[in-house]
């Protein structure tokens, strides 16, 4: 039945790692507001950074993410230049007493810096913010840029986390996406990470991508398991060659439709929890001893740009191109184009290129679709409470979520809704009712499933 379902709604949906989501920032917020947001955060604010590195060495076809292809350094090494001058800029604005819990390095591909320029990074960050002890610093990791050295320098700045892109090991389908990567390159990575001690290994897999079969995504599965990553994440494939060109130099013709893309979504799920892993909101799984897994179960779970997380912080600082901060008063994104990002920061500008403040209606819509992505249930009036509102809120939102409800997609206990097991790729749908920017074919995401 769910098929049905999935091929009703074959729309095109946000991910939700905020809300209001990025369609929605607009030009009125900029260095300035920044700056006011930055200068009256709480002196005692945990802040997360976040920090991309938005050039690659060579394009990989499916690829979603905001970067650039170089062959030489030197682009590198000026973009790094603007990235550190950026943080002084943020930090000056800052009172200078908060405390840093999490770093995430991402990309494009942190591992294009040199060994030498990564722990620089990291020892400028460490002399700008007061960093806790128990900081969690962590790193996306492109395998085929990643020596040994590289993992050396890791380990010595205080890395605790590497993200490992493994998309998948067939190689008919890493031909069919341009990322040749030899299995034997991402086991000598993970070898190398664990002989460095950081051993929170995260694995990135896709499903959707050209050639792939639900019997071969279970044995792509079955080979990262193997490795025993502490975490993976199953993201679909999202073909948006309108907006990512270099998409088009796949083949569509060898790209699996709905239908088949939901069946492998179920066989690679299916194969995780068998191997023992815990689902974790719309597409991660943890080992059950994990942090994730635990944070699920205690109902601490959170979702950032980042995706999920155990970060409690309010405050999430992003720096570089196109990168995306997160604080009490609402969002900013960076100038996402490098030139003109380089150019801001040289001119002692903040590079905010766009942002939103939030309201106090999207704060009790951003509780709840925060507690659907990460939960997979959500009670509403317990979310009114928490901002002080009585019970009774969102009679529109679950009259229209009736059609959903009939469909198997969520069960409705008085104001609880709850997804159901075979609802649960479509989650954002649900969300979807609770999102007061989005009207019916406005904006063309990714699919839902
Ligand atoms: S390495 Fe990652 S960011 Fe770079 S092109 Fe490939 S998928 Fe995109």
């Amino acid at each position: 039945m769910i098929q049905n379902v999935i091929r009703k709604y074959d729309l095109r949906l946000p991910r939700y790692t905020s809300y209001p989501t990025t369609p929605h920032f607009s030009t009125t917020v900029e260095g300035e507001v920044y700056t006011g947001w930055l200068s009256s955060l709480p002196a005692e604010s945990r802040l997360s950074l976040y920090v991309h590195i938005a050039y690659c060495a060579e394009m990989c076809w499916f690829c979603g993410c905001h970067t650039k292809i170089t062959r030489k350094y030197q682009p590198v090494a000026d973009y790094l230049a603007a990235v550190l001058a950026e943080i002084d800029l943020v930090a000056q604005r800052l009172s200078g007493r908060e405390v840093v819990g999490h770093i995430h390095f991402g990309g494009g591909s942190p591992t294009i810096l040199s060994a030498e320029d990564f722990g620089r990074t990291i020892a400028h960050m460490r002399s700008r913010f007061a960093l806790a002890p128990e900081a969690e610093i962590a790193v996306e990791l492109d395998p085929r840029t990643t020596d040994t050295a590289y993992v050396a320098a890791m380990a010595r700045a205080g890395v605790t986390r590497a993200s490992i892109g493994v998309q998948d090991f067939d190689e008919a389908v890493q031909k069919a996406i341009n990322r040749l990567q030899p299995h034997a390159v991402t086991c000598q990575v993970i070898e190398s990470l664990r002989a460095e001690g950081i051993t929170a290994i995260n694995m990135d897999l896709v499903y959707g991508l050209p050639h792939q079969t639900s019997a071969s995504v279970v044995a792509m599965v079955d080979r990262a398991v193997a490795l025993a990553p502490r975490r993976l994440s199953l993201f679909g494939y999202a073909h948006v060659p309108w907006m990512k060109k270099h998409q088009r130099l796949i083949d569509e013709a060898v790209l699996p439709d709905t239908a088949e893309r939901w069946r492998q979504y179920e066989a690679a799920h299916e194969r995780l929890t068998a191997h023992g892993y815990v689902a974790v909101g719309l597409d991660h799984y943890a080992a059950p001893d994990d942090e994730l897994a635990l944070a699920l179960r205690e109902g601490r779970l959170h979702r950032n740009f980042q995706g999920y997380t155990t970060d409690q912080a309010m405050v999430l600082l992003g720096f570089g191109a196109s990168a995306i901060g997160s604080l009490p008063q609402g969002y900013v994104i960076n100038e996402g184009e490098v030139t003109a990002y380089k150019r801001l920061v040289r001119e002692g500008r903040l590079a905010t290129r766009r942002g939103i403040a939030v309201t106090a209606d999207d704060r009790l819509r951003r509780a709840v679709i925060e507690r659907l992505m990460c939960d997979m249930a959500v009670n509403l009036d317990a979310v009114a409470a928490r901002f002080g509102m009585e019970g009774g809120v969102f009679t529109p939102e679950l009259n229209a979520l009736a059609g959903l409800e009939a469909d198997g997609v969520l069960v409705r206990t008085g104001r609880t809704l709850r997804v159901t097991p075979a609802g649960r790729p479509l989650v954002r749908l649900v969300c979807a009712a609770f999102d007061r920017y989005l009207k019916a074919g406005e904006h063309r995401h990714s699919k839902a499933v």
